[in-house]
């Protein structure tokens, strides 16, 4: 089973360049880890109707999209509304959020403002996701279409918090079925790309249902072999076969 995720990340500051987009990395790992697929990640700006267009359009493609960014008190925050408009539900106050950020600006010798108070809110009937990092929490919306959306924070800290400690232990139980990709790799040194697809052709190294990516940098080029579970016997054979191929080249840390 091929289970696919879109990542939006929403918000100016990252097409300006001000900020690396570090979450397409993290998603694609955590996913990956866990069998499921990133197929796509989309970067676009604070705007709400962009933001509406991009969710509705990503949940005609897979069945589950993480939507990050803007939930927080300042007014370029407007994710919560987009979803308000797409779905047609209400913002609702969590009380739980607001007791929780009640204790944290107390602890502080401070009084919540108004604007604070915007992080406690969330979509009727979305499950609320516990930020164990920061204030605003994450939120996990189904559709009629049975379809999930998950909206998580921006900040790298918070937004992988809520991801490692809420979502994938979810991910595994509502996908337990599945199985992590099987992941090899290949390393060599003192060759070209072009002259390890030369030795490959030579071979007709073409191994059947197995997925070759190849990076390279520095002298070095790291070879990936991957397939799903089922045909783990598959990607060592063809990893056993590269080896043999690319003897002389075998790289010399297999950490690199
Ligand atoms: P906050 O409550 O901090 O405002 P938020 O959910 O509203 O959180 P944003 O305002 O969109 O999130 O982003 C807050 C900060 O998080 C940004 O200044 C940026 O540094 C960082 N950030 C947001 N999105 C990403 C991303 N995709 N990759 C890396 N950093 C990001
Ligand atoms: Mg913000």
């Amino acid at each position: 089973m091929d289970i696919q995720a879109e990542l939006i990340s929403i918000g100016n500051e990252l097409l300006s360049g001000q900020t690396l987009n570090t979450h397409g990395r993290d998603l694609g790992q955590a996913l990956q880890n866990i069998g499921l697929r990133l197929s796509r990640d989309t970067t676009i700006p604070d705007d709400i109707p962009i933001i509406g267009h991009t969710i509705e359009e990503a949940l005609t493609r897979v069945d589950l999209v993480f939507v990050s960014g803007g939930l927080g008190p300042t007014i370029d925050d407007i994710t919560r509304d987009a979803l308000a408009a797409l779905f047609n539900r209400k913002i609702v106050l969590h009380q739980p959020t607001v007791d929780k950020m009640e204790t944290w600006f107390a602890n502080k010798g401070k009084k919540m403002s108004l604007a604070a108070t915007r992080q406690a809110q969330v979509l009727e009937g979305a499950a609320v996701l516990t930020n164990s990092v920061g204030l605003a929490p994450g939120q996990r919306i189904e559709t009629e279409d049975e379809k999930t959306v998950f909206v998580l924070p921006g900040p790298p800290r918070e937004f992988n918090a809520i991801l490692s400690e809420e979502i994938i232990p979810w991910l595994n139980v509502r996908f337990a079925d599945i199985k992590p990709l099987i992941v090899r790799f290949v390393r060599t040194e003192g060759i070209g790309e072009s002259d390890i697809v030369t030795i490959l052709e030579n071979d007709k190294f073409r191994p059947a249902d197995v997925d070759l990516g190849f990076y390279p940098g520095q002298g070095r080029v790291k070879i990936r072999l991957s397939s799903t579970a089922d045909n783990e016997q598959k990607v060592l054979a063809a990893q056993e076969r590269l080896q043999q191929l690319l003897g002389e080249f075998i790289g010399s840390d297999p950490t690199e």
